[in-house]
């Protein structure tokens, strides 16, 4: 496919609010949307809120913050199925008229037992026909009072097939499929049939979406060539796996987007992983948003599931955290830094986030870290001081302490060569110096480079921290 031959490309995410946004969900909204962005078309969110039931507001909204937060910003919509029910009654209506559907009359108990019959004789449990209307067929009489659904007139013979995107030729019999139900008893369009009407309404052109959907899609098809639609194309992108190669599921940790946005991931680093997550472009692992659309290519997804990693996705995170300036860290992390009660401004945080950013994978990491220099003071606990405040260290944390306050100026690089002075004068190795500075003055045994530490906490803090001891 080139830009030239498809001018104007139309996608869509179309998820159900039935909870939060899971990360298949999000992968499969992220292919959609670098679809669109690659041959500048159009991306349409779509809400599926048929499903009175499972479908709530709050679900609608962690969609939208979701989507938001991973920066896939719609074109068009959020359009909501209940808002458009009048369309699907107004298209039931014509397809009634034109014999594409009919009424059909069978109570649930009658399917049930047509199905069952279906069963005996060995075959795919199905719906009999026993209402469709046929040339010269005598439909049975209707019975009074009782409200019918209105069924698909399926084509019984022939196959539907596509050219799927992802997965390459899918064929079905159409006998295989039954005369489906595309409006209740009550009236309400039922949900492979909505799907239609708006992607036909919409003007999509590819449809991309989780495999879980290969078996609607005939279904799709058809009724879409009922009503004279033009199809759009399929792809059908393969689920995402557990690392133990089992469906995803809680047990491997958090399955909503949003839960990686609390635990400190970046966003452009979640794009990035999850581009990768079932497309590739060559052995590319680490790219930008823009690389991303320029390179995407629905013939690069893979046809096998993909596997979740998270030991890649911390890697993935950590580069994009030791890419973000120091400053954007910092105001990252303020709020991480007061929800842990911890005072951002008790220290340059943005020069923290230069000492501690290649050593953290998560913002979550990067706040835990500066606390070091934002929590309130605390002691060392006892145990830590008789191990490592020995007689003979306090002496050496007295003695730098004087010679520290004594520097004219109070930088690392001072305090660097203080405490190497002192190690080659006393023939000690640096952990014996340093290990009592990093307790005297942080209240911890490991730390970033016990000068740089020093550093930031200031010549007022570190002098009357040592003064303790
Ligand atoms: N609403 C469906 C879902 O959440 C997606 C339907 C579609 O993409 O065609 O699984």
């Amino acid at each position: 496919m080139t830009a030239s031959n498809t001018p104007a490309v139309r996608t869509r995410f179309a998820p159900s609010p039935t909870g939060y946004l899971h990360l298949g969900g999000a992968r499969t909204a992220l292919f959609s949307w670098a679809f669109a962005r690659h041959y500048g078309g159009t991306f349409v969110l779509r809400i599926e809120d048929t499903d009175l039931e499972r479908s709530t507001p709050e679900a609608v909204q962690a969609i939208l913050d979701a989507m938001a937060w991973l920066d896939m910003t719609p074109d068009e919509g959020p359009f909501y199925q209940m808002q458009r029910m009048d369309r699907y009654r107004e298209v039931i209506a014509r397809m009634l008229a034109d014999g594409s559907a009919y009424h059909c009359y069978s109570t649930p108990a009658e399917v049930e037992a047509m199905r069952e019959r279906a069963r005996a004789a060995g075959q795919k449990p199905r719906y009999d026909g026993t209402w469709r209307p046929e040339p010269g067929k005598t439909l049975p009489p209707i019975p009074t009072q009782a409200q019918p659904v209105v069924r698909f007139r399926c084509p019984l013979e022939g196959v539907t097939s596509w050219d799927d995107l992802i997965k390459g030729p899918i064929s079905f019999d159409n006998s295989e499929l039954d005369d489906l139900i595309i409006a209740r008893a009550d009236g309400t369009p039922t949900y492979n049939f909505c799907v239609v009407v708006d992607d036909w309404d919409m003007r999509i052109t590819h449809v991309i979406r989780g495999d879980d959907h290969v078996n609607n899609t005939p279904r799709q098809i058809n009724i879409l060539r009922a009503l004279g639609g033009e199809l759009p194309r399929y792809g059908h992108v393969p689920m995402i796996l557990g690392p133990d190669g089992q469906k995803m599921s809680k047990r491997h940790g958090a399955v909503s987007v949003m839960e990686y946005d609390k635990a400190g991931y970046l966003a452009e680093a979640m794009v990035n992983y999850l581009a990768r997550l079932g497309w590739s472009h060559g052995d590319d692992e680490l790219f930008s948003r823009e690389q991303f659309v320029e390179w995407f290519d629905p013939r690069h997804l893979s046809k096998s599931a993909a596997q979740w990693d998270p030991k890649k996705l911390n890697w993935v995170n950590a580069h994009y955290i030791r890419e973000t300036p120091n400053k954007e860290l910092a105001a990252l992390v303020a709020p991480r830094i007061i929800a842990s009660q911890g005072v951002p401004e008790a220290v340059d945080l943005t020069a923290a986030m230069g000492l501690l950013k290649d050593r953290s994978e998560t913002l979550e990491q990067l706040a835990d870290g500066a606390m070091l220099f934002c929590r309130p003071w605390q002691a060392p606990d006892e145990a830590l001081c008789a191990e490592v405040l020995t007689d003979e260290a306090r002496v050496l944390v007295s003695e730098f302490a004087q010679r520290a306050g004594a520097l004219p100026d109070w930088t690392e690089s001072a305090l660097d060569s203080l405490i190497k002075s002192m190690l080659q004068e006393h023939g000690l190795k640096m952990p014996k110096l340093a290990i009592p500075l990093r307790v005297a003055a942080t209240g911890v045994k490991h730390t970033p480079s016990i000068s740089a530490v020093l550093n930031l906490l200031g010549r007022e803090t570190v002098l009357e921290r040592l003064g303790r001891v």
